[in-house]
């Protein structure tokens, strides 16, 4: 029997949360986004400011992946806005997990014994 290729990532929900200062940013307090794989989603008709997103892409992936469980990234779960005036934070939840293949992800194989 062949060994299963799956594996799974956690989803992700990214939400706008107001911090101590008033928000500078095209951002409200419950604006979101959720990461599922490689796959970013919106609520229609809402949109994300193109700075904090690049600062958040970078975590997310992390995020997705098992941590130690004293690993700042299990427990840290919000980020400031990159913007030093801006007051928004952005909440990283882990909502579920999904099963991904391997082979459905990438075209290098799987060494086997
Ligand atoms: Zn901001």
């Amino acid at each position: 029997m062949a060994a299963s290729d799956e594996f799974t990532l956690y989803d992700l929900r990214v939400e706008v949360v107001a911090g101590d200062a008033p928000m500078v940013c095209n951002h409200r307090p419950g604006d979101y986004f959720e990461l599922s794989g490689e796959n970013l989603s919106f609520p229609p008709g809402q949109t994300f400011p193109l700075y904090p997103l690049a600062a958040l892409l970078p975590l997310l992936p992390a995020k997705q992946r098992d941590t130690h469980p004293n690993d700042w990234m299990t427990t840290d779960m919000e980020v400031a806005c990159p913007d030093p005036l801006c007051g928004a934070r952005f909440r990283i939840s882990r909502t579920g997990r999904s099963t991904f293949r391997h082979g459905e992800v990438t075209r290098v194989p799987l060494e086997t014994e």
